[in-house]
């Protein structure tokens, strides 16, 4: 997310006010600081990018006084009293799909070398909303809009690369709805297996295990990913692991 400077463009941050009520400690999650973030799932509710009572941006790095970050720099508003807006279940499936499949391409490296990002901060022209615009340029409004054509759309759009294994997961976190717990489980083994040398006997999940091989072979035996099945050995070599 940038700051534009315009009244309808993005701004640096964007919240939940939900999500600050409930906190001890209030604090501004990482994930709103990106564009392809546009609700909380924790809430099911739309992100805020504004203070409802000045409509200033969200620049907490701007207080002139040690007060806590989620009072409005500008006018002192208690950001965790701001009404929530509501975004369709369509919305927030989309919204959570590619996060999901985002989340999983950064761990595994491929997020830097496919046409995924280009893809994302094109969404806006894509989806004919608004034109010649990047994701980065729209206020968090503007952006469910976009997301809320988008979600009346197939999701080949989103699928498509050259590597079939990249593919065939993106499929299978569509066919799943952004399975936060598949997704999780895949991404911390990964993202274990890259930082610590794999120990001698790890302890073995079971039941979580065999939910994920299920929801593998569930995939595989999708006859739309048949022809994909040449690139999944490497797959199924990390699963086993
Ligand atoms: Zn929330
Ligand atoms: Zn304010």
């Amino acid at each position: 997310m940038r700051d534009d400077g315009c009244r309808r463009g993005s701004t640096w941050l964007q919240f939940c006010p939900q999500c600050l009520a409930e906190d001890a400690q209030p604090y501004f999650r990482r994930q709103w600081r990106l564009a392809i973030k546009v609700s909380c799932p924790h809430h099911r509710c739309g992100l805020r990018d504004r203070c409802p009572s000045c409509r200033s941006r969200i620049a907490v790095f701007n207080q002139v006084e040690l007060v806590p970050q989620h009072f409005c720099a500008v006018c002192g508003f208690d950001l965790r009293r701001a009404s929530t807006s509501f975004v369709s279940p369509a919305i927030r499936s989309l919204d959570r799909c590619i996060h999901d499949i985002c989340r999983l391409e950064a761990i595994t490296g491929t997020l830097l070398t496919n046409s995924l990002v280009s893809s994302l901060l094109a969404i806006p022209d894509f989806c004919g909303k608004y034109r010649g615009a990047s994701l980065l340029s729209l206020s968090t409004l503007a952006r469910v809009r976009c997301f809320e054509r988008l979600a009346m759309h197939p999701k080949d759009w989103l699928i498509d690369d050259d590597d079939a294994v990249v593919k065939l997961w993106r499929r299978s976190i569509l066919s799943v709805d952004g399975h936060a717990t598949l997704i999780g489980l895949l991404a911390d083994a990964l993202q274990r297996e890259r930082q610590e040398p794999p120990p001698a006997k790890r302890p073995q999940r079971t039941s979580e295990l065999s939910m994920l091989l299920t929801a593998y072979l569930r995939v595989m035996e999708d006859p739309r990913v048949l022809s994909a099945r040449k690139g999944t050995a490497h797959v199924s070599t990390s699963l086993a692991h």
